[in-house]
């Protein structure tokens, strides 16, 4: 199988300004940011995208979120960030190994839920 961009930034193919990295994920900014702050919290695991995930990657998908969490209060955004996960193709996803977007600084209201 091709690697994917991000399996080659993880396998430091690929350079990336890396915000954070532990064994199961890395927090890289985003090539083309949509907010003042635009990170991607991508699990060292390939999982395509968010419907691919099982029962087995519960564990994964809590440590994802709460990377978002310790990597918020290290940037000094904790009340202030949204998440995206583009699932699927329809939806926006351009890289098929599963991220989750961290914006902040930009007010997303209008286009998400308001
Ligand atoms: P998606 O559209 O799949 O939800 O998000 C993919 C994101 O990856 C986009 O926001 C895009 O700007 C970002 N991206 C694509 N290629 C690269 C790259 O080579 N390096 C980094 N840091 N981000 C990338």
């Amino acid at each position: 199988m091709t690697k994917t961009i991000f399996e080659k930034i993880i396998d430091k193919e690929l350079p990336a300004n890396i915000i954070f990295e532990d064994e199961k994920c890395i927090v890289i900014e985003d090539i083309s940011p949509k907010a003042p702050i635009h990170l991607l919290v991508i699990p060292k695991k390939p999982i395509k995208m968010l419907s691919a995930m099982s029962e087995k990657d519960q564990a994964l998908l809590g440590h994802l979120m709460l990377t978002i969490k310790k990597v918020a209060e290290q940037l000094d955004i904790k009340d202030n960030f949204n998440v995206v996960i583009n699932n699927g193709e329809k939806a926006g996803q351009t890289v098929f190994h599963l991220h989750l977007h961290l914006l902040s600084g930009k007010n997303f209201s209008d286009l998400l839920l308001a």
